[in-house]
């Protein structure tokens, strides 16, 4: 498909969206309205996406905001969550401009849920100092806003203003002199293109790199792993989201994740007393964390994960008792506190009134991606990227609730005025959000820098949060080397670079991945017309490149956790006695 002008009319700047989540779906909107020519390409039906399965909603300071709540209260929380690996400019412009798309929203239909004068309802979600999450469908945000963003997008294209391709794959970026210029893609077992003046990536996550996650199965890292291709930077890419209690269903050989109906259990659950417990129905949390299952997020994953290690089943699961609730509260409190969670376990044949329910830390968003300016652009011209796969620098080293969508929305729209001239031509002193960690660059056709050499082997800070009760890492089993599949490959990010990370586990992952890589070829793209085949060789090649930057980053920071401590400690005194004993001879 090329970019068709009728003679003599004006040309219309044509911009090619790929993804369908809240990114490209609003962007597709904002550009068609102003008149460009829209083609928004989505490889399943369009309500495929991270988006879709959103739960809690999206934060917004607004012009009537919660008593005391402010603009410079979210931007305070967005930082401190962030780790301080936060880009400040990009987070001021989140937050300040977080009312103007709730409006865009507004106004392509999503209706948000009001309170009993008829006011916003504002949520209040874990780390933010005031209500400020707007919501739709009580718990059912994402889908209430894929719907009515999506019934929008038909309508324009009904009336012809934009141009859906449904059940596509891109498969590789266009390029002609240094820019990108187009999208090649699978369509029914064919490679087809479609042209443009630019590319917006809106392509989302990845979380299907890891055996337990939250994400559905176009999760697939697909939009990185063509940027990188294309010679763009990417940055932050050690820092990934785990939500500790994700519901599994046990399966041949292990737990496997829903797949794509994965289920989220909220943390009201635990906050309303439902306790963890392991296989042998011993709770644990208590012995990690004074605070058990109450424990911010990141110290419950990790718990889970020590704890499943100590018992030498890193892919494991524990189990969410929530007997215990209705026992204290009454019977029918669950399902009257909890509807959608208690049909939701029962369509999977458990009734968590009578028996707990199997969980595991998920992978659930991933806070690094393609570097962008802000206005989406990426260090390649015509390449653009918004939402979960750009990395803009506002979620920093740990996203903080909420503010996943509001990115999509802000820096998507953003990336929208910048195709269509609104925005500074270059990055301009305040438009540079270059993120706090260099950037990992790439070199179309140069091998990843990836070998088990390269690897960094030792941590230097401590332990945080998390008491790990066994001494030292003698926990992991080996994963025995097995053939590439993508199975192998999630069971090993999760055992070897998931939730606990040492330098001998991310060397383990280095030399695991580097024994496939002959095979899969995640350089390339395949020429395969297998859409899985793509989405296989993006994974490997994504999975290398997070190995990678979470070998480089020693210490622990934010979502990156770095478990070796005690094993770096000891490493430390021996280099050092091993380093004077030299120094000595030396001056003897
Ligand atoms: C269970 C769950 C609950 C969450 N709850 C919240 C919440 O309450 N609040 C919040 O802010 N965030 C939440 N998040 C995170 C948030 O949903 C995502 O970060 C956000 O929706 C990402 O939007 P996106 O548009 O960037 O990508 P997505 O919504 O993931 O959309 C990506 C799109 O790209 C398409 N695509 C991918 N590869 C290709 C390809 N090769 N070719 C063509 N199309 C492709 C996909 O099919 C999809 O349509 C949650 C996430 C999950 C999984």
């Amino acid at each position: 498909m090329t970019a068709e002008r009728i003679p003599g009319a004006p040309a219309r700047r044509r911009l090619v969206v790929v993804g369908s989540g809240i990114a490209g779906l609003y962007s597709a909107l904002l550009a068609a309205e102003a008149g460009a020519d829209v083609v928004l390409l989505s490889k399943g039906a369009l309500a495929d996406s991270n988006t879709f399965f959103a739960q809690g909603g999206i934060s917004a300071v607004l012009d009537e905001p919660a008593p005391g709540d402010t603009v410079a209260a979210h931007i305070t929380d967005t930082l401190k969550a962030g780790a301080g690996h936060c880009n400040e400019e990009a987070v001021r412009v989140l937050c300040t401009e977080a009312r103007l798309d709730i409006m865009g929203l507004e106004r392509f239909g999503v209706r948000f849920d009001t309170d009993d004068d008829g006011d916003p309802a504002l949520g209040l979600e874990a780390a933010h100092s005031a209500p400020r999450i707007l919501h739709t469908g009580g718990d059912a945000t994402g889908a209430g806003v894929a719907n009515a963003l999506i019934l929008t997008v038909l309508d324009a294209q009904d009336a012809g203003k934009i141009q859906v391709l449904g059940h596509v794959q891109a498969t590789s970026l266009i390029q002609s002199e240094g820019r990108v210029t187009g999208v090649e893609f699978l369509r029914n077992g064919r490679f087809e293109s479609v042209f443009g003046d630019a590319v917006l990536l809106a392509t989302g996550g990845a979380g299907q790199l890891f055996a337990q996650t939250t994400n559905p199965s176009v999760a697939t890292a697909d939009g990185l792993a063509l940027a990188w291709r294309a010679g763009a930077e990417l940055a932050d890419l050690e820092f990934f989201q785990f939500h500790p209690t994700s519901m599994v269903l046990p399966a041949a050989g292990g737990p496997t994740p829903l797949g794509a109906d994965p289920l989220l259990i909220s943390e009201a659950v635990r906050g309303e007393g439902a306790i963890l417990v392991d296989a042998n129905g011993k709770r644990f949390m208590p012995g990690y964390h004074p605070d058990a299952e109450l424990a911010p997020r990141d110290v419950v994953s990790r718990s889970i994960a020590l704890h499943l290690a100590s018992l030498g089943d890193p892919n494991g699961h524990v189990f969410l008792d929530a007997r215990v609730v209705e026992a204290n509260k009454g019977e029918g409190f669950l399902e009257k506190r909890f509807p959608t969670l208690s049909a939701r376990t029962r369509e999977a044949g458990i009734d968590w009134t009578l028996e707990p329910v199997p969980v595991a830390p998920a992978a659930h968003y991933w806070m690094g991606g393609v570097v962008t300016d802000l206005h989406g652009r990426t260090s390649v011209p015509g390449l653009l990227a918004a939402g979960e796969v750009a990395c803009t620098g506002v979620q920093g080293a740990n996203r903080l609730a909420s503010n996943s969508l509001l990115e999509g929305l802000v820096f998507g729209r953003r990336a929208v005025e910048g195709f269509l001239g609104w925005a500074p031509p270059n990055g301009g002193v305040t438009d540079s959000p270059v993120p706090s960690a260099p950037a990992l660059r790439s070199h179309a056709g140069e091998r990843l820098a990836s070998s088990a050499a390269g690897v960094d082997l030792h941590a230097t800070t401590a332990l945080s949060g998390t008491t790990e009760p066994a001494g030292p890492l003698s926990w992991q089993p080996e994963l025995v080397p097995e053939p590439f599949s993508r199975t192998a490959l999630r069971r090993l990010m999760t055992a070897k670079a998931g939730v606990l990370r040492t330098g001998g586990l991310l060397r383990e992952a280095v030399e695991a991945l580097d024994a496939w890589v002959d095979v899969v070829l995640p350089e390339n793209v395949p020429d395969s017309a297998d859409p899985r085949v793509h989405e296989d060789a993006n994974l490997l090649l994504a999975a290398q490149l997070l190995v990678q930057a979470a070998a480089s980053r020693r210490g622990p920071l934010g979502a990156h956790y770095r478990s070796d401590a005690v094993e770096t400690q000891r490493e430390e005194i021996v280099q050092r006695y091993t380093t004077r004993r030299k120094a000595s001879l030396v001056n003897d």
